[in-house]
């Protein structure tokens, strides 16, 4: 049996840790400066998106940051991931709704595709020569940050399912 992948002794992890934090200043002074200008969008019952990663590949070659979102199938089935996770929390079984990706979640507090990883890895796929990274080894992530108050959290099941960490 191969060992799930160790995120936190990435070496390039402390880099990918700086620069989340970066990101969630952005975000968050995106995020501020929409809503003191009448042009909320809202995330449940906060005014920023609940959480924001950065992830890159095992070299170092691609970046990419994400924000936690509502899933879409339409997203997801550009990149490989739609079908990993049908294949990881569905039996290989399609996951195409709204309330599919709410069913097959391990996370009682939100769906399967929500998270600020899942939307950051997704966007790296899309990277001109990162489409055929194996997410379960070739991709690492920072610490997640909570824009709203800088907070970091651990990665939640789903995500540690999906990425193997
Ligand atoms: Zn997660």
């Amino acid at each position: 049996m191969e060992m799930a992948k160790n995120n936190n002794t990435f070496p390039v992890k402390p880099y990918l840790d700086v620069q989340v934090d970066k990101y969630a200043d952005y975000v968050y002074a995106t995020f501020e400066y929409d809503r003191i200008n009448g042009r909320m969008k809202s995330f449940g019952d906060f005014y920023y998106p609940a959480m924001v990663s950065v992830c890159t590949d095992i070299c170092n070659q691609f970046l990419s940051e994400g924000f936690a979102d509502s899933p879409k199938a339409d997203e997801y089935g550009k990149t490989s991931l739609l079908k990993t996770m049908e294949d990881d929390f569905n039996q290989s079984n399609p996951i195409r709704s709204s309330n599919a990706f709410k069913k097959v979640s391990l996370c009682s507090g939100h769906p399967l595709g929500q998270c600020s990883e899942q939307h950051a890895a997704n966007d790296l796929l899309q990277i001109n020569g990162a489409e055929n990274l194996n997410i379960k080894s070739e991709i690492f992530f920072s610490k997640a940050v909570r824009p709203a108050n800088r907070k970091a959290f651990d990665p939640c099941d789903n995500c540690k399912k999906l990425f193997d960490m």
